[in-house]
């Protein structure tokens, strides 16, 4: 569903070219739930960012259900990721005056769904998360595994088929990334989304059915654990 062919990617820093991503090949088949782990620097969000269509790579393609993307111009990718990928980051980016229900709906303004649709969506997005009494409180007065939670529900209000989660519990006490992780994974095994996710913790990886590990720009080896 999701192959990448001789990716490079280089970052210009001043004269000096950065190489960070090379040559890498990778498939991502539907449905499934991939951790990416390796020490930092390695490249693994730029590999993230250009899964998601946040960014082009140098060279190499990048084929996602049949659309090359590199062939799409700049709005084109912007439409097709709003409808598609759903971004997890470590530190939940929620809007601290807005509620929880209005943070998930945010996403939505950008489709021609009405107010009270997308304040439905929204509900139904946090009842899905385990937040349905929290609808009204603000981040500031929600834990860290809740805010997250409310992240996840602002990444699946649109339903798209891809989940791109960046150390999504790198900022969790032990509890609470265990609540995320099982949100996770009932979202890929339940749900069918399917997620790339950077982890730095063995736990957390733990949950995906495939664990890859980046070093220096490039996939060092894999490894595949019953699910
Ligand atoms: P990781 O997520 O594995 O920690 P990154 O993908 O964030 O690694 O970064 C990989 C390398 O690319 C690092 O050396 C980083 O400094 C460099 N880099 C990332 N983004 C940029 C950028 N926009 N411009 C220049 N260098 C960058
Ligand atoms: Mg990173």
């Amino acid at each position: 569903m999701i192959t990448m062919n001789k990716v490079c990617k280089v970052y210009q820093r001043g004269a000096e070219k950065v190489r960070v991503l090379q040559d890498l090949d990778l498939e991502i088949a539907s449905g499934e739930f991939l951790a990416l782990m390796g020490p930092s620097g390695s490249g693994k969000t730029t590999l993230l960012n250009l899964l998601g269509g946040l960014d082009s790579p140098s060279a190499g393609e990048i084929v996602i259900e049949g659309k090359r993307m590199e062939q799409m111009g700049v709005s084109q990718l912007s439409a097709w990721r709003s409808r598609n990928v759903g971004f997890i980051f470590q530190f939940y980016n929620l809007m601290p005056t807005l509620t929880a229900q209005r943070n998930v709906a945010l996403p939505l303004l950008l489709t021609p769904l009405g107010r009270s649709e997308r304040k439905r969506r929204a509900e139904v997005s946090l009842s899905l998360v385990g937040l349905a009494e929290r609808m009204q409180h603000r981040p500031g007065e929600l834990s860290g595994g809740q805010q997250q939670r409310v992240a996840i529900a602002r990444a699946i209000v649109t339903d798209p088929t891809i989940l791109i989660c960046d150390e999504p519990t790198g900022d969790l006490d032990r509890e609470s990334a265990a609540e995320v992780m099982r949100l996770l994974q009932q979202l890929n095994q339940v749900h069918g989304k399917t997620i790339i996710m950077v982890t730095h913790d063995p736990k957390a990886a733990s949950y995906a059915s495939r664990t890859l590990l980046m070093d220096k720009g490039s996939l060092v080896s894999s490894s595949t654990v019953a699910a």
